[in-house]
């Protein structure tokens, strides 16, 4: 009964990168960042790399130029750093040491800011604030991405450091113009009169107060110029090199952080990693993706380290879902907090010693979970509740932010939370499934819509239990939140009991009553099935957890998929991807038990995990805890067990 399942094994779900990738794509990325300071500009170029080898990094992103060069520069108002020694070049210096250790160095440039002499002698470079003063921020002035400074003498630093030296990238820290400063206040919007000369010439207005939609777009447009103007001076001077920022087209790979910040609301979302890998994967397959692990906890305590088990959980995701490893620090490597630089080597070493698993790895996941695809921006916490659910159901799933891969990659299922773009419906009609979640309509027609209810504290009521096994043991789910009105008869499903009395508790609920609203509708559309709840049950989940939405979220996934691509009696802690390289498949295993609210520990060891995969296997083994499993078959499908899963597990299936 499933569709679109005929090529199942073992052939290639993406399309396979090209002839003549860069590194980042080819070879398996361990990318370590040293946010250099302006006094480190007088380190050791050979301890420095010699510490990077001894963790067996084979990437570092440091320190380059822009606020300060960390080379002899010669371009006009482009400042080496006070202390750089007379003579030297700790730059090139240390290139030389990298390179002859087979580490590849990404430099990074901040055309952000510059010190105050380029002010003096251009102000018209500069962001001006709505009273037309400047930004400032620790002796740095802020420059703007539409003057001269970004489109003119950035160019020149740029060559000067590309004609110099033989880097394997660049990398551009806070590019284009920032609404806040590093203490988080707000600095509003720039009043130069390049950016209002330009913005006049688009938009036949001046500059807002606040940014609105116009606005944001323009300075999209005008960083995306930048951008690729700094693209192609790479491309020009060193073809071999990557091109990295954060944004994301025009580049080579897909930049994010996990990081914490002080003042963000909890949860905590300890999926981060997987989660910015994942998207990134498989929204732009083409690019690597690179999530830096930043080991700090906010800005005003650069030097002090989050968990340690916080930092190694980051990085079995990565590895788990396809993209670099990678682990940051503030200044070098001798480190006044070294806990998470320590739990980082280890893990940096023993990646190294497995690398041919992590080199050109490709998600081979038969269920797509739909990020921000169709132009649409989905409610964040719709979205984690479902990556959620899907991790915690242990269902291997791939997150696009696009719809390229509509007739370029099969899936078995679609989620899509909080609407869904009208592309969509070619995949249900060619017999496509798809299960949708939230009161936001998707844009096209399902069931006819009533109206939606903004805010609804009532109950979900469970009229047929037969259909909906894993709610045995309740009548009612908890719905707060938006609700939409369908047409339809809920009776013989789920329906909505719409609010009653709460109190004193002589009255609580005694005025309950019954309707036939439907709180579930599934419909055929051409050859193509859609399950649509009409409220947030992901929003819901990822705030309280409750047991009755994720049965109810299991059991709709059940009809639709009822022979999933893996099955295990993994503890719903363990977090399980499916992955495959040209000859065989993987399996990662991240034991994320060790985890409470904002507490990292040791993850409890697991015993005796079984799988069961969709393929016939000859021969598998695990490569964290080294050994051979013995392999059974079920039909179509292989069965395995795994002895031990202590933080991560990796099971190669050929
Ligand atoms: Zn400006």
């Amino acid at each position: 009964m499933r569709v679109l399942l005929s090529c199942l094994l073992l052939t290639p779900l993406l399309v396979k990168p090209a002839a003549g990738q860069g590194w980042w794509m080819t070879e398996p990325v361990r990318w370590v960042q040293t946010n250099l300071r302006e006094t480190d500009a007088a380190l050791d170029p050979v301890r420095h790399a010699g510490q990077l080898a001894d963790m067996r990094a084979n990437v570092v992103l440091m320190g380059m130029g822009g606020i300060c060069a960390y080379y002899p520069t010669r371009v006009e108002f482009h400042y080496p750093s006070a202390y750089l020694p007379a003579g030297r070049d700790m730059f090139g210096d240390f290139l030389r040491e990298a390179h002859a250790r087979h580490i590849r160095v990404v430099g990074r440039y901040d055309l952000s800011k510059t010190p105050k002499p380029a002010y003096d002698a251009h102000p018209e470079w500069f962001f001006r604030k709505a009273d037309g003063s400047p930004v400032i921020y620790n002796g740095l002035y802020s420059t703007c991405i539409n003057g001269g400074y970004y489109r003119g003498q950035a160019m020149k630093i740029l060559a000067e450091g590309l004609e110099r030296y033989d880097v394997d990238g660049l990398f551009f820290n806070m590019f284009g113009n920032q609404s806040t400063d590093y203490d988080g206040k707000r600095v509003g919007l720039c009043h130069c009169d390049a950016c209002r000369d330009r913005y006049r010439r688009v938009s036949g207005r001046d500059i807002p107060d606040k940014p609105d939609d116009e606005y944001r777009a323009f300075m999209n447009a005008c960083a995306r110029e930048v951008s690729k103007e700094i693209g192609d001076l790479i491309r020009r001077m060193r073809p071999r090199a990557g091109y990295f920022n954060y944004m994301q087209d025009l580049t080579d790979g897909i930049m994010s952080e996990s990081n914490t910040a002080v003042r963000r609301p909890l949860p905590l979302w300890p999926l981060s990693a997987s989660d910015n890998v994942n998207r990134a994967r498989n929204s732009e397959p083409e690019k690597m993706a690179i999530d830096l692990n930043m080991q700090f906890v906010d800005y005003w305590w650069r030097f002090a380290t989050v968990p340690r088990e916080e930092i190694a959980t980051r990085m079995w995701q990565q590895l788990a879902n396809g993209g670099a490893l990678t682990f940051e620090v503030n200044g070098t490597l001798d480190l006044q907090d070294r806990q998470a630089y320590e739990t980082a080597k280890p893990i940096f070493r023993w990646a190294a010693a497995n690398e041919q698993y992590y080199a050109g790895q490709r998600s081979a996941a038969r269920v797509l979970l739909l990020g921000d695809a169709g132009g649409r921006e989905v409610d964040e916490a719709s979205y984690r509740g479902v990556f959620r659910l899907l991790t915690e159901g242990h269902l291997p799933f791939a997150v696009c932010d696009n719809m390229r891969w509509l007739g370029a990659r099969e899936f078995d299922l679609v989620v899509a939370t909080d609407g869904a773009p009208a592309q969509l419906l070619q995949y249900i009609e060619q017999g496509g499934r798809v299960l949708l979640l939230g009161a936001r309509p998707p844009e096209f027609a399902v069931a006819p819509v009533v109206r939606t209810v903004p805010d609804l504290k009532g109950y979900i009521r469970v009229r047929d239990h037969a259909l909906y096994p894993s709610l045995h043991d309740t009548d009612l789910l908890m719905l707060n939140g938006p609700f939409t009105e369908l047409q339809g008869d809920g009776t013989r499903s789920l329906s909505l009991v719409p609010p009653s009395m709460i109190g004193p508790p002589e009255k609580i609920h005694v005025d309950m009553k019954d309707t036939a609203t439907p709180g579930v509708i599934t419909t055929t559309i051409g050859k193509g099935v859609v399950i649509w709840i009409p409220w947030d049950l992901g929003a819901l989940y990822f705030r309280h957890s409750l047991p009755a939405h994720a049965g109810l979220f299991r059991d709709l996934v059940a009809t639709l998929l009822p022979e999933p691509q893996l099955k295990t009696d993994a503890h719903p802690l363990v977090e399980v991807t499916f992955m495959e390289q040209d000859t065989r498949r993987l399996v990662h295993l991240v034991n994320l038990t060790g985890h409470s609210q904002t507490g990292y520990f040791a993850p409890v060891p697991m015993h005796n995990i079984n799988i069961e995969v969709a393929g016939n296997y000859l021969r598998a083994h695990t490569v964290r805890t080294p050994g051979a499993l013995p392999l059974r078959k079920a039909g179509a499908r292989t069965v395995f067990t795994i002895p031990v899963l202590r933080d991560y597990e990796l099971v190669v299936l050929e």
